[in-house]
C-alpha cells in the first residue's frame, strides 16, 4: 500500500542513518562514566547533539533532556514539576493526546482538580476559553500544539505569554508540531515542551524535553545521575546523535510545507462524495487530513482501501476499536467517530501518490 500515515511515524532519513551509525560499533562508548577515549568521544557526540538541538529552539544546550520518546517526555514534564507539591488545579483539554490524558487521570486519582477545555466547532482549544478556566490555584496548564488527530494547531504562543503573566506552567505536547511549524519564528516557548524522533524521521524510543531553566524539574527514576539527575540511565549515544541529526532535516521540512498545503487542497477539491472535514481548514497543518465518511461503517470503510495506508484518526486507539476520544470531543456519533479517515503527509509524499489516493478514495468509497 502506498504511505499515507506520516502523522504515525517516519521512516529514518538517510542522513540520519549515516549519523547514527558509528555510535553502534566504533564510537561506542559509555558517556559521562568513563576515563579514557571511548566514554570521552560518546559523551562529546551528546554535547555536540544537545547544542544542535538547542539552537534550533534558540535556547541553552543545558536546556534540552534526552529521553525515550514523547510519551516519556510528557510524563517527566508534568510529573516531575507536579512532584511534592501542593495539590492545587490544572488545565489541559479532552483533545490532548492518551500520553497527556492518561497523565492527568493518574493525577486526580492524586487528588488534584482537572479542567478539560472542549475544543470548538472547529476541534480548535480557544485561548479565551482558558483564560476563563484559570483560577487562583491553577498550578500547571498542558495544551498540544499540534493535535496528532486533526492537525489543528493551538496559539501557543499566546497562551505562553498568558501564562507568564499569571504566573503558572506551560507543558506542551509538540510532538506533532516540529518539522511542520517554524520554530525559528517564535518568540514564546512553554516552559515545558516534547518532542519524539520518530515523528521526524529519526529512530524510535528516543525524544526529548526542551525546559526554561527556572522551571525545578523533579526525577521519576532514579539511578546513576546522568541528565543532571533527571532522567538516569546510560545514555543510547547513537539515537540521540540521530535526533540531532534530524534537526539538520528541518529547512527540508519546512520548505516542504507549501508543497504538501497545495496536496491537501487538491485532495479536498478533488474527493466528490460525502464526507466531514475534522481538520480546519485554516488553523491546522495541512500535513494532516482528518475525514470522517457518514454511512459507511468503519470495518467496511477498511475493507474497501487496501491499497492505502493511512489512519483511523490514531494510532493507539488502532486496535481498541473505541471511537477516537478526540473525535468524539468534536462532537461526532460513535458511529461517525469510528468512520474517520487520517491522511497524514511528508515531504516524501509524491504528486502522483496524491492523485492515486483521490482517484481510488473516490472509486472505492463514493463509487464514481
Ligand atoms: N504525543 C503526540 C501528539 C503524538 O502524536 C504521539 C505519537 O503517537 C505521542 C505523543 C507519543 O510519542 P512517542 O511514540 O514518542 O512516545
Amino acid at each position: 500500500p502506498i504511505y499515507f500515515d506520516y502523522a504515525a511515524t517516519t521512516p529514518v532519513h538517510a542522513d540520519v542513518l549515516k549519523a547514527m551509525l558509528p555510535y553502534f560499533s566504533e564510537e561506542f562508548g559509555n558517556a559521562g562514566s568513563s576515563q579514557h577515549y571511548y566514554g570521552w568521544a560518546a559523551e562529546e557526540a551528546i554535547e555536540t547533539s544537545r547544542k544542535k538541538i538547542s539552537s534550533y529552539f534558540g535556547v541553552q544546550a543545558r536546556q534540552v533532556v534526552f529521553t525515550s520518546g514523547a510519551t516519556e517526555s510528557n510524563n517527566l514534564c508534568i510529573l516531575g514539576y507536579l512532584k511534592d507539591r501542593p495539590k492545587g488545579h490544572l488545565i489541559t483539554s479532552s483533545i490532548e493526546h492518551k500520553a497527556v490524558l492518561q497523565v492527568f487521570q493518574e493525577l486526580s486519582h492524586q487528588g488534584w482538580s482537572v479542567t478539560y477545555l472542549q475544543p470548538n466547532a472547529l476541534g480548535c482549544i480557544e485561548v479565551s476559553d482558558l483564560e476563563q478556566a484559570i483560577r487562583s490555584d491553577t498550578t500547571l496548564i498542558s495544551l498540544m500544539m499540534v493535535n496528532n488527530e486533526t492537525g489543528n494547531v493551538t496559539d501557543f504562543q499566546s497562551i505562553s505569554q498568558l501564562c507568564k503573566q499569571a504566573n503558572i506552567i506551560f507543558h506542551s505536547d509538540a510532538t506533532q508540531a516540529i518539522g511542520k511549524l517554524d520554530f525559528t519564528q517564535y518568540v514564546h516557548l512553554p516552559d515545558l515542551l516534547s518532542f519524539s524522533g520518530h515523528k521526524i524521521y529519526g529512530p524510535k524510543g528516543i525524544g526529548g524535553i526542551i525546559f526554561n531553566s527556572n522551571v525545578a524539574l523533579k526525577p521519576l527514576t532514579y539511578g546513576g545521575g546522568q541528565e543532571r539527575g533527571l532522567r538516569p540511565g546510560t545514555l543510547p549515544v547513537q539515537q540521540i546523535v540521530a535526533l540531532a541529526a534530524c534537526f539538520d532535516l528541518m529547512p527540508l521540512l519546512i520548505e516542504s510545507v507549501h508543497k504538501i498545503l497545495t496536496f491537501k487542497h487538491k485532495i479536498l477539491k478533488g474527493l466528490i462524495g460525502e464526507y466531514v472535514l475534522n481538520s480546519s481548514d485554516n488553523q491546522s497543518v495541512p500535513h494532516i487530513i482528518s475525514i470522517s465518511i457518514p454511512n459507511i461503517d468503519w470495518e467496511e470503510l477498511y475493507r474497501r482501501i487496501p491499497a492505502i495506508a493511512v489512519s483511523n484518526g490514531s494510532a493507539c486507539n488502532a486496535k481498541s476499536h473505541l471511537p477516537s476520544h478526540v473525535m468524539k470531543a468534536i462532537g461526532h456519533s460513535d458511529a461517525l467517530a469510528l468512520s474517520t479517515l487520517r491522511i497524514s503527509l511528508s515531504y516524501l509524499t509524491h504528486e502522483s501518490d496524491v492523485d492515486f489516493l483521490i482517484d481510488y478514495l473516490n472509486k472505492q468509497l463514493f463509487n464514481r
